[in-house]
């Protein structure tokens, strides 16, 4: 199955690829691949089967296209499209039970230009979207951001999307975020008490919508640090194409 790392810049997106990866081989008699799709990057922390920067880097689209590194990962995205009839036989040569995608740091540029094209160059019937919520965001306007997004994402590319809790080893206490995950009504009561920026108004049918759009959810919590919650998130990605499994 194709597994997509989604989440905002900094979520762990590159980490948890390493460390999942990392995890599935040598635990499960599976294969695993990784495909980076940031043509970014500097330096890798894993071994890409199949690597974007291959054709071409936001450094060299600067270089060549006289653009800022904001104009060069749109290019970037641009030219993935163009290049389509070079990309996609590469991406496909990689046969795995597992392909781990990693994506640009900055989701934008990714979701708004070019990602549901992109995703065709993948066996999209048996894609998954993992979208990580970082330590980061562990707080009731995180939280409630997180869910927005996510559903941004569903809507935009279409495939089933799992949240999952990143760099959980960088928060002390996650009671509070695990009881807003559990009870959406809690959550939506958190917002609601949230004082100045946003208008009230604003703020009620904010809280109103996120508690409609949240899934119950098993909470999946991920350190790529410690390497904590590996196997729950190697679980839920075959409950979400299982028959019988309650996600999708
Ligand atoms: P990406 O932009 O979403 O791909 O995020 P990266 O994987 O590049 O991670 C961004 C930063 O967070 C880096 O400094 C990582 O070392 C750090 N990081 C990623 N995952 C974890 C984690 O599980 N725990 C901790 N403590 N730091 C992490």
């Amino acid at each position: 199955m194709d597994i997509l790392f989604l989440g905002p810049a900094g979520s762990g997106k590159t980490s948890l690829v390493k460390s999942f990866s990392e995890w599935i081989r040598e635990n499960r008699d599976e294969s695993v691949s990784c495909i980076n799709l940031d043509p970014g990057v500097d330096c890798l922390p894993y071994e890409a089967d199949f690597d974007i920067r291959k054709f071409f880097t936001i450094e060299s689209i600067m270089r060549e296209e006289k653009l800022g590194p904001n104009g060069a990962l749109v290019r970037a995205m641009e030219k993935m499209i163009e290049m389509e009839d070079r990309i996609k036989p590469e991406i496909e040569k990689v046969k795995a039970d597992f392909r781990l995608i990693d994506l640009p740091g900055q989701l934008e540029p990714f979701l708004f230009h070019s990602g549901e094209k992109i995703i065709n160059y993948f066996d999209v019937k048996r894609m998954l979207g993992i979208f990580l919520i970082p330590a980061e965001m562990f707080n009731p306007k995180g939280l409630a951001t997180a869910e927005l997004l996510s559903l941004i994402i569903r809507l935009k590319l279409e495939i089933p999307t799992v949240n999952v809790l990143s760099k959980i080893d960088l928060s002390k206490n996650t009671e509070e975020i695990e009881s807003f995950l559990k009870s959406p009504r809690r959550l939506r009561k958190a917002i609601k008490k949230i004082e100045g920026g946003m208008e009230k108004d604003l703020a009620i049918i904010a809280s109103r919508l996120v508690e409609k759009i949240m899934k119950e959810q098993r909470i999946i919590k991920t350190s790529a640090k410690t390497g904590e919650g590996m196997s729950n998130l190697y679980d839920v990605c075959y409950e979400v194409f299982c028959s019988c499994g309650d996600l999708r």
